[in-house]
């Protein structure tokens, strides 16, 4: 059910994720992240050192990073700057040209690039229609724009029919 919807991944945070390995074993080159409680929390104004780290690791490792986000532009600049990032924000996921856009950045092909968001609506519908490997994580914080919250519902809904159902699991420690 909702095979569109359903992450390949499910992690608690992008810090569960081994970028070393999702390098070496699925031959990844690029990562479209989401911003808001995938990065950073929802209207906090404060970015997390770790966030950082993680980047400067991924660019370390020659992996190329695009944000894309739907939330407005001047907020996604602003963290796209401190983390030296390119970025790509039109109120346009889940539709695929947001997703295009990502990958015409980063310059990579369908099959090695990852998704990594917070929620299937957008990110993981969106990364799942253009094939691309997708990786969930749970959001920063429970808070979101208030538009969201009858999708946020549903999603909680969703995931943890799947959970109980064992059709996806939250991977413990990292991954892969
Ligand atoms: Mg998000």
């Amino acid at each position: 059910m909702f095979e569109i919807l359903k992450p390949k991944v499910y992690v608690n945070s992008i810090y569960n994720i081994d970028l070393k390995k999702l390098k070496k074993m699925k031959k990844i080159r690029g990562i479209i992240v989401d911003l808001d409680n995938t990065l950073v929390a929802w209207g906090k104004n404060e970015i997390n050192q770790r966030v950082i780290d993680w980047v400067k690791e991924a660019k370390k490792l020659e992996l190329k990073i695009c944000i894309v986000s739907n939330t407005n532009s001047k907020r996604v600049e602003k963290y796209a700057k401190i983390l030296n990032l390119p970025y790509y924000s039109k109120l346009f996921k889940p539709f695929s040209i947001s997703f295009i856009n990502g990958l015409k950045i980063l310059n990579t092909r369908k099959n090695e690039t990852v998704v990594i968001g917070d929620q299937i609506f957008t990110d993981i519908l969106g990364g799942n229609r253009l094939k691309l490997f997708t990786i969930l994580v749970t959001p920063i914080i429970n808070r979101d724009a208030i538009g969201t919250f009858p999708q946020r519902t549903l999603e909680r809904i969703i995931i943890s029919f799947w959970l109980k159902r064992g059709i996806i699991k939250k991977e413990v420690g990292n991954w892969p």
